[in-house]
């Protein structure tokens, strides 16, 4: 029978004190019961909106009806029919803005837990089973793959799946792009990540680390080694910065830097592990978007007493996941909305001392649609910091698309494809991701990964 209560059921989670101290993931997970009573909430609606609010399309209702008649492993198998990535998507999809926002369940109370209930059903099979490698016939042909965020990962995993030669090349010494670099801890576990990538290993895929393309090797050497496509899945890595006077100081970082050093190097558990990281008592985050407030909550964490986001629009503009926005609340991140920061300002070693702000006014939407905001006369103010972590927005990183003939880039970086193929200027190089469409989402990135394997079938299937 449906459960028809107007509220999700709870998902248990460290409490706010406790968890701003420490690396350990924040949300707890449903237990058996919980799922089964959440999964009770959907209705298993014909039209079957939640789908369509997917971008990989999982097959939503089907899960959950196996979630509530409790066959968890046979939920878990349908999400894998459409997704390879079930325990990230569960825990950093923004589903209020995708299958969430449609669920009827959500025109009166609030919509099904639909991420809670793939977390559920992904962390119950890793608890539970173990992956079964697929005998694959393979095809004999060799496929390269850029990159081991989710656009690559979920590519290559496709392909190895349809019995192609799979290798990764990834820049870095761990698998995983912003998975493992980004997302801190708390969030997403990294044992999680490498968990998905050993199931990946598994299919047969193989992963070559400290592999930077366009310096080590170029994409015509993978050609001359016999790859016959290319998937170009680099990312979004190359941070911006506001080009204000004092950025260059000691005490301000990328929020890129600043993350890769806790997350990838692990500098919360220095001197054990060799990286460290300097974060002062009094931070300031500039951004609003999900890097913002893992800067915040992650420099909190460090031990930092006071820590301030810094964002010229209100709450509402915020691109963050609004989860993530309520936790930094609760973990006492302090807000500073309508504020943007004209310059950073030293003392006489070159250490920053403070955060120049002026306030903003909202006024008529710009071209994304949000209101732009707009400098108030006379509000010059200072913020006493010792650390500023600068969070506006990454792009991608040049090094391919400046060593690699004829690939055509925009402006701004962003690889040129065909929407349909993920095909790039070069024949049998495709592309997809944040390296196409600038900083994006997880289950965009995906979602591309899954388009360009198929594209890429069927071009060495044509060839
Ligand atoms: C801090 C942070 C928090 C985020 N939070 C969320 C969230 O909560 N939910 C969400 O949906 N999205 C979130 N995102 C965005 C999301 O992580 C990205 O959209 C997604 O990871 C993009 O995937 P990708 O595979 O295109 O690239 P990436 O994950 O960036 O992976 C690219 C990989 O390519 C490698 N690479 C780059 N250049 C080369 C080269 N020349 N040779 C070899 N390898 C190379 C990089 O080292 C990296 O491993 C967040 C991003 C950040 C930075
Ligand atoms: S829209 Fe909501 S209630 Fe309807 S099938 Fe999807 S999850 Fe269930």
């Amino acid at each position: 029978m449906a459960n028809m209560s107007l509220k999700k059921v709870q998902m248990p989670e460290q409490d706010p004190n406790v968890r701003n101290k420490n690396f350990k993931e924040v949300a707890l997970g449903y237990e058996e019961n919980m799922a089964v009573e959440e999964a009770e909430r959907c209705i298993q609606c014909k039209n079957q909106p939640c789908v369509s609010g997917c971008p990989v399309h999982v097959q939503i209702p089907d899960f959950i009806k196996q979630i509530a008649n409790r066959n968890f492993e046979g939920a878990y198998q349908k999400i894998k029919e459409t997704n390879n990535l079930p325990a990230i998507c569960g825990r950093v999809c923004p589903q209020e803005s995708q299958c969430e926002s449609v669920c009827t369940r959500g025109k009166k109370g609030e919509p099904v837990a639909i991420g809670r209930l793939e977390r559920f059903a992904a962390d119950w099979h890793m608890r539970n089973k173990e992956d079964k490698v697929e005998a694959l016939k393979k095809t004999g042909r060799k496929v390269a793959v850029i990159g081991s965020g989710p656009a690559g990962l979920s590519c290559a995993g496709d392909l190895a799946k349809m019995g192609y030669d799979t290798t990764i090349f990834e820049a870095f010494h761990t698998p995983g792009g912003v998975l493992m670099y980004g997302i801190p801890e708390f969030r997403l576990p990294k044992e999680i990540v490498q968990k998905e990538i050993d199931s990946l290993k598994k299919l047969g895929v193989k992963i070559e680390t400290n592999m930077v393309i366009g310096k080590i090797l170029t994409i015509d050497d993978l050609f001359d080694m016999g790859y016959e496509a290319v998937f170009i899945g680099t990312g979004a890595g190359l941070p911006k910065f506001m080009g204000i006077p004092g950025e260059n100081l000691n005490g301000v970082y990328s929020a890129n830097e600043f993350l890769t050093r806790i997350n990838l190097m692990k500098a919360y558990d220095f001197p054990n592990h060799p990286t460290p990281v300097k974060v002062g008592k009094k931070v300031a985050v500039v951004g609003g978007g999900n890097v913002a407030m893992d800067a915040a909550r992650s420099a909190k964490r460090m031990g930092a007493d006071e820590v301030y986001i810094v964002y010229r629009r209100s709450e509402e503009e915020m691109p963050a996941r609004l989860e993530e926005i309520h936790h930094a609340k609760e973990e006492g991140i302090i807000f500073k909305l309508l504020t943007n920061p004209v310059r950073v300002i030293g003392d006489e070693n070159g250490n920053v001392k403070g955060i120049e702000c002026v306030n903003m006014v909202l006024g008529e939407p710009d071209e994304s649609g949000r209101r732009r905001p707009v400098t108030e006369k006379g509000s010059e103010h200072v913020i006493d910091v010792d650390t500023v972590i600068i969070a506006i927005g990454q792009s991608p990183n040049p090094l391919i698309t400046s060593t690699t003939e004829g690939l055509n880039k925009q402006k701004w970086g962003g690889i040129i494809v065909n929407e349909d193929t993920l095909e790039t200027s070069r024949k049998g190089v495709f592309a997809g991701g944040d390296a196409v469409t600038g900083a994006a989402t997880v289950i965009l990135a995906m979602g591309a990964g899954k388009k360009a394997a198929a594209s890429i079938h069927k071009f060495l299937s044509e060839k």
